[in-house]
């Protein structure tokens, strides 16, 4: 049930985005898929039960430990949307180019109903992030700091 929302969104005889289906036992990959819609913004998405957990981070993921970014949760995805690069037609919804900006895999280290503590080894993101659930769809990354830094 949980793809609903995304697939209520999408005409998929008019866009190549994957219709999907839930998938279980499935590894835990993540990706960020650079998306040249109405406002560039970048949606960092991590395999999680399942589904792709997705949010849309409109300044991108912060790169320096201390550095703070909104990323706003969107709909859950399906889990072949990692692989997705390409186009959506214009008038489709999310219209515009998509391109993976980065992917890789994360280690799940806690959760709370308002945070998850991730690590995360991708070619341009890797270390300790938090996610902080603020309130309604707003949430905030953060890289940690880590030993070496
Ligand atoms: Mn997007």
């Amino acid at each position: 049930m949980s793809l609903e929302e995304y697939r209520t969104k999408r005409a998929f005889e008019k866009t190549p985005e994957p219709k999907g289906k839930e998938q279980t036992g499935a590894k835990s990959r993540f990706v960020v898929q650079k998306h040249q819609a109405r406002h560039l913004h970048y949606d960092f998405r991590l395999e999680m039960a399942g589904v792709l957990k997705s949010w849309a981070v409109p300044k991108g993921m912060p790169l320096e430990p201390g550095i703070k970014r909104l990323a706003v949760q969107v709909e859950d995805h399906p889990i072949e949307y990692i692989d997705f690069a390409g186009k959506v037609p214009e008038g489709e919804y999310g219209a515009g180019t998509v391109e993976i900006w980065d992917k890789g895999e994360f280690k799940l280290d806690w959760e709370e109903p308002d945070q998850l503590g991730i690590t995360l080894t991708g070619k341009k993101l890797s270390g300790s992030y938090v996610l902080i659930h603020t309130g309604g769809k707003n949430w905030l990354v953060i890289k940690r700091k880590t030993k070496q830094e």
